[in-house]
């Protein structure tokens, strides 16, 4: 089909050009003696999109999964106990690594469609007078259900509860794009990936971990040989990785880093949400319900929507790709058929949108949900319309002249 693939899964994103070109290079010689000035800075700079000024980022070829197993086996021992609330498949699959690992996790089961229980994990942890409970994992953004969980809640309940469990966020689909800040929040290790907010290729697990858990890891027992901090550590403080880097990735995560920063992060998270909105204003005037069960859930990065009783929402999906080059998000295990998901975010914007919202429309009746063409549309259009940053039109067209 001609044209271009409209991308609006929750990951891999849409690459802005900018990135694609700057890893249209030359392989390099990752220990060339000017490497280390490109690396040492980069390292630096993702400290600046963890917000953290005493953690320090490893960057290992691999995904968000690489990034997981980074996190745990670099910080803990087998027969560990860890916490854990299960809502969607991501969290159901950081469970699932865990158990593989030999750790032992206390669950919690949430509905899926609501996110981490803060004050029955401050409760749990008040609980636990042995301290038996090494970790608690939060899940930041489900992107299974489009729920965006509150890190700062579950740092207070730990806190009031006076327990020294360390803090884990997968922020594979928040980070750079939904606020995220390590320090702040005290949160000891966060993980997350490439190919979401940060725009690039899949291929890069991204892990920040704070000085206690550094601390931690001289001790842990986990085994880890490509994962380890200690390799990564000892080579990246000249500049150098324990093995051959992903340098064309890194190139793009250089350009990608500069693009955020030049954004500004603070409004890059402005941006997401308010794209975030266009899409929530379309489903609501579609008479839909998101699976996100209220505004408190809600994400700014990925919008489940439950298809209504009797429709398929992959079956909707799959029309949308191969009718009008749309690709949609998936309902995944529990809410497989009956949610279809509008990945949004990385590099868009407003008219980029309204491209998955009429998509969205058009596949919709295709297969018979009573939806009226044009009502999602034109809700996001009026929300954009309205939110739109003050433009000098003068000078904006001056400028396009
Ligand atoms: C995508 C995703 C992952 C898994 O990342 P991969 O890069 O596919 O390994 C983990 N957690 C969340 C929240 C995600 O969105």
């Amino acid at each position: 089909m001609p044209g271009r693939n409209a991308l609006f899964i929750p990951g891999p994103t849409n690459m802005p050009d900018e990135i694609r070109l700057a890893m249209d290079i030359s392989l390099e010689d990752m220990r060339a003696p000017d490497f280390p000035g490109f690396t040492i800075q980069l390292l630096q700079d993702l400290k600046t999109i963890f917000k953290t000024r005493s953690g320090q980022v490893f960057v290992f070829p691999g995904t968000g999964t690489g990034g997981w197993e980074a996190a745990i086996t670099n910080t803990l021992s087998p027969g560990d106990k860890v916490l854990a609330a299960r809502f969607g498949q991501f969290s159901h699959l950081w469970i699932d690594l865990c158990q593989r690992h030999g750790l032992e996790v206390e669950i919690v089961d949430v509905e899926w469609g609501e996110g981490v229980p803060a004050a029955r994990f401050g409760e749990i942890l008040a609980g636990d007078t042995a301290q038996e409970i090494k970790a608690v994992l939060v899940c930041q953004n489900e992107t299974a259900t489009g729920v965006t969980s509150d890190v700062a809640a579950v740092r207070a309940a730990m806190d009031t509860a006076g327990h020294p469990a360390m803090l884990y966020v997968d922020g594979v689909s928040s980070i750079a794009s939904i606020d995220f800040r390590m320090d702040e929040w005290g949160v000891d290790l966060a993980v997350s990936g490439s190919q979401k907010g940060f725009m690039l290729p899949t291929g890069l697990a991204i892990v920040a971990a704070s000085q206690k858990a550094l601390a931690a890891h001289k001790t842990a027992k986990c085994p880890r040989c490509f994962f380890d901090f200690s390799d990564m550590i000892r080579t990246n403080k000249d500049g150098y990785f324990p093995y051959t880097p992903a340098t064309t990735l890194l190139r793009g995560l250089r350009v990608s880093i500069d693009m955020l920063l030049a954004e500004g992060l603070e409004n890059v998270f402005a941006r997401h949400h308010r794209l975030a909105e266009g899409v929530r204003k379309a489903v609501r005037a579609w008479g839909l319900d998101l699976c996100a069960k209220s505004p408190e859930w809600y994400s700014d990065t990925v919008s489940a929507i439950c298809v209504p009783e009797g429709f398929d929402g992959n079956e909707l999906a799959r029309l949308a790709y191969h009718r009008y080059n749309l690709s949609l998000g998936l309902g995944l295990s529990k809410v497989a058929g009956k949610v279809f998901r509008i990945g949004h975010l990385g590099n868009l914007n407003d008219l980029m949108l309204l491209t998955a919202i009429a998509g969205s429309e058009m596949a919709m009746r295709d297969l018979g949900i009573p939806v009226e063409l044009g009502t999602g549309v034109a809700a996001a259009q009026e929300h954009y319309r309205q939110t739109a940053r003050p433009v000098d039109l003068k000078r904006a067209v001056a400028a396009s002249m």
